[in-house]
C-alpha cells in the first residue's frame, strides 16, 4: 500500500514522486503564504519568507515548487539556498521574515522529503494554526494575487557566515583554539558539513570530514544512531581524534563519538551541553517528557530546574521561551540554546561540547562518566486510539504510587526509573520510553506494559 502523504505540525512528509510532488509542494507554498497573509491582517506591506533546503536531490526542485507557491500569493521569497535546518531558522529572524520553509526530511532515508514551515519566531506554528495551514491547502483557499503583484525572489548567502558568528558568540574561541582538537566530523552527505567544517575551522580544531559532501546521496542510513555510525567510530580510531561528530542530513541532530571510537548515544548530547552550560551559572532547562534524567542530575547538581514538556521540538522552545531557560532541547541529540535560536541546533552542541572540554581539559569519555548512566529502551507497537485510552487508563490504575503527568500521553515517574506511553501523531502506534538505574528495573516496567497490552489487544 501506498504511504500517505504526512502533514502535521512541524509540515508536510512524503515521498517524492509519489504523494510529495512539486504540485503538491506548489499549493502548499500557496497556503503557507495565504496563512501568513491572514494571521498579519491589517499590517501594511509586503511580506516575504525565506527558504532553504538540504542535500537531497529533490530539494531544489520542490524549493522552487514552494518559491512559486509563495509568488502567486503575493508574498515575497528569500532563496538562502542549501542550508541547514537551523540556519534557516536563524536567517528568519535576521532577515525579519514572516515566516521560514526548510525542504528537508530530516533523517528519514532519501527518497523522502518534506516541507517544514516556521512562524516568524522561528519556531514551528502551534496546532491550532498548524490546523489552518492545513485546512487552507486542503480546501485550496488560496489568495492569489495578478501578475503586477506576484511575490519576488532574491538570492542570500549569508547563512553560514550569521550562523557561525552566532555560535561563536556564546562559547570562548580562543580557549577552545588553544586545544587544537582533532576531530572527525560526519555529515551524511546532508546540509552540515560545509558550515560545521567552516564553524570547526574557527575553532582552531584539526578536522578530518567524511560524507561531507552535500550530494543529498547519504553514506549510510542517515538517522545518528549507533548502527549507522560504525564509519565515523572507525574514523575517530584511525585518526586518534578526541572526539567525532554525526550530523543528521539537515544538521539539527548531533550524535558524539568519544576518544575510544564508542558511540555514546544521542541522549548524552544535550546532558553534555547543559553541563558546561550549568558550570556557568543557574536557572531552568527545558525538554521533553521521553528525554532522559541525566539532564535532571546535571541541572540538579547546580541547583537548577527541568521543565518537562510534549514530546515535539516547538513545544520545547515555548517552553523555553516562556521560562527563560538557559539551555533546552531533545534527548535525540537536538540542543537548543535562545541565544543562537530556538531551533536545535548541531552546531550549539559542537561548540558547547568543545567548550566544555576545553574547560574541564577532561576528555568525552571521562565527562560522560561524570554524567552516569542509565538504561533506556524505546519501543513502538501497533494500537489505534481506543486502544491506546485503554492502556493509558490501565496504567494509571496500575501504577498508582508514581508521579503522574498527563500532558503528553502518561509519564510515570519512579524513584528508581520512569516510563512514558504516548500516541504518535502521525501514526496508529503507541510509543513506550523506560528508563531506569539498570536494565532488570526497566525491563520491570516493561513486563508490565506487556501484560496490559496483552489484556487490551488480544
Ligand atoms: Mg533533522
Amino acid at each position: 500500500m501506498a504511504e500517505q502523504l504526512i502533514i502535521s505540525i512541524s509540515g508536510m512528509r512524503g515521498i517524492v514522486g509519489e504523494n510529495l510532488t512539486s504540485s503538491i509542494a506548489q499549493e502548499y507554498g500557496c497556503a503557507f503564504g495565504t496563512f501568513l497573509k491572514n494571521r498579519a491582517a491589517g499590517k501594511r506591506g509586503k511580506m516575504s519568507v525565506c527558504i532553504g533546503r538540504d542535500s537531497r536531490p529533490s530539494g531544489e526542485m520542490l524549493k522552487s515548487a514552494v518559491t512559486e507557491g509563495l509568488c502567486k500569493v503575493g508574498v515575497d521569497v528569500i532563496d538562502l539556498g542549501l542550508v541547514t535546518t537551523p540556519g534557516v531558522g536563524i536567517m528568519v529572524s535576521e532577515l525579519g521574515c514572516s515566516g521560514g520553509v526548510v525542504v528537508t526530511a530530516s533523517h528519514n532515508p532519501a527518497q523522502y522529503n518534506g516541507i517544514k514551515l516556521l512562524l516568524d519566531n522561528g519556531i514551528a506554528p502551534p496546532s491550532d494554526e498548524a490546523e489552518q495551514i492545513k485546512r487552507c491547502f486542503c480546501d485550496k483557499d488560496f489568495d492569489l494575487v495578478d501578475s503586477l503583484d506576484c511575490g519576488q525572489v532574491v538570492s542570500n548567502e549569508q547563512t553560514d557566515a550569521v550562523h557561525i558568528a552566532k555560535v561563536l558568540a556564546i562559547v570562548d574561541k580562543e580557549a577552545i583554539g588553544a586545544r587544537k582538537f582533532n576531530v572527525v566530523l560526519d555529515s551524511v552527505n546532508g546540509a552540515g558539513g560545509r558550515v560545521t567544517k567552516k564553524l570547526l575551522a574557527e575553532l582552531g580544531c584539526v578536522v578530518t570530514a567524511i560524507n561531507d559532501e552535500p550530494t543529498g546521496v547519504f553514506a549510510h542510513v542517515p538517522e545518528p544512531r549507533a548502527e549507522n555510525l560504525t564509519g565515523l567510530c572507525e574514523a575517530v580510531k584511525t585518526e586518534r581524534a578526541e572526539i567525532g561528530f554525526a550530523q543528521d542530513p539537515d544538521a539539527d541532530r548531533l550524535a558524539i563519538v568519544d576518544e575510544t571510537g564508542i558511540y555514546i548515544g544521542e541522549e548524552y548530547t544535550l546532558a553534555l551541553a547543559a553541563k558546561y552550560i550549568f558550570s556557568k551559572k543557574t536557572g531552568k532547562a527545558a525538554t521533553n517528557l521521553s528525554t532522559s534524567r541525566m539532564l535532571d542530575d546535571v541541572a540538579e547538581e547546580a541547583g537548577g530546574q527541568v521543565i518537562r514538556t510534549p514530546v515535539g521540538e516547538a513545544n520545547v522552545a515555548k517552553a523555553m521561551l516562556e521560562h527563560n531557560c538557559i539551555i533546552g532541547g531533545e534527548g535525540n541529540g537536538g540542543v537548543i540554546d535562545l541565544r543562537v535560536s530556538p531551533i536545535r541546533d548541531s552546531l550549539v552542541g559542537i561548540a558547547l561540547v568543545l567548550q566544555l572540554m576545553a574547560e574541564t581539559g577532561k576528555s568525552i569519555s571521562e565527562l560522560v562518566g561524570e554524567i552516569g548512566s542509565y538504561y533506556m529502551s524505546k519501543d513502538k507497537f501497533a494500537a489505534d486510539k481506543s486502544q491506546a485510552q485503554q492502556i493509558l487508563d490501565s496504567a494509571k490504575g496500575t501504577f498508582i504510587d508514581a508521579k503522574l503527568d498527563t500532558t503528553d500521553g502518561c509519564r510515570f515517574d519512579f524513584d528508581d526509573g520512569w516510563l512514558h506511553l504516548r500516541t504518535s501523531n502521525t501514526e496508529p502506534v503507541m510509543r513506550i520510553i523506560v528508563e531506569a538505574k539498570d536494565q532488570p528495573t526497566a525491563q520491570k516496567y516493561i513486563d508490565v506494559v506487556s501484560n496490559i497490552r496483552r489484556n487490551i489487544l488480544s
